[in-house]
């Protein structure tokens, strides 16, 4: 079941925004029953863009979930993580403990932060590119399960070796290490993820958040932020503002 996504609004005070999953019978603010009608809010109801997509709607990108359980219901700041690549179908390969498999993304990665990695406008040869690369680098004998190391060859080796490969310039410099790369790609995505999630759990536990409009620092998420984000490409708002790549075709 996809998780409920979190909305805002306000209803007699406009320097106050109320978060919940769904509209409450009363307002906790004023304590008024709150019309059916939406017309009876000052501003909303909005949603809160969340920054979590499925692989199959992030096709031809480095995915990242934690390496147990979910972010919204599991993810701490000291949890692992895990690390995939989508081919163009949204099909997910990665390298564990079992070796190079190649899931689909349904269940597993139904709640991941996506880096998309691709031109403006990807033609069929850039596809074409990125899942002959794939193919290639899942057909490594380095990936069999018995070399797997967690704190050596592992997910990451398996992503950086595909990116070293698909030999794009722009992406060099982060690949001289796993720490490179996380501190180019994964840092801010995991915040911007740490905020979401906090906000939720906070919704999920008070049922309706009443937090100031007008001191951004109090609030959990930069809902403002998030609204200015291009609506092309909704999925992954809130992330976008992040280092994201786009590469000419090699
Ligand atoms: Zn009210």
């Amino acid at each position: 079941m996809k998780d409920p996504e979190i909305i805002y609004f306000s209803h007699c005070d406009a320097a106050k925004r109320i978060f919940c999953l769904e509209i409450p019978e009363t307002c906790p603010i004023c304590g008024e029953t709150i019309e059916e009608e939406t017309s009876s809010l000052l501003s909303g109801p909005r949603q809160v863009p969340c920054p979590f997509v499925s692989a199959t709607d992030a096709p031809c990108s480095i995915l990242i979930r934690p390496t147990l359980g979910d972010f919204l219901h599991f993810y701490s700041n000291s949890a692992d993580l895990h690390i995939g690549v989508t081919d163009s179908k949204g099909q997910v390969f990665e390298y564990d403990s079992q070796g190079v498999k190649k899931s689909r993304g349904k269940k597993r990665w139904d709640q991941c932060l996506a880096i998309p990695i691709s031109p403006q406008n990807p033609d069929g040869r850039w596809i074409q590119h990125w899942d002959y690369t794939l193919a290639i680098t899942a057909g490594m004998d380095t990936w069999s399960a018995s070399d797997y190391q967690e704190d050596g060859i592992n997910c990451y080796s398996f992503v950086l070796t595909f990116l070293k490969m698909l030999h794009v310039p722009q992406l060099k410099p982060s690949l001289s290490s796993k720490q490179q790369f996380c501190s180019d790609f994964m840092v801010s995505r995991t915040v911007v993820a740490a905020k979401y999630i906090s906000l939720y759990r906070q919704v999920i536990r008070d049922g309706a958040s009443v937090i100031s409009a007008k001191n951004n620092n109090n609030c959990k998420i930069d809902v403002n932020d998030h609204h200015s984000q291009k609506p092309s490409n909704p999925t992954l708002s809130g992330v976008t503002e992040m280092a994201t790549v786009t590469v000419t075709h090699p």
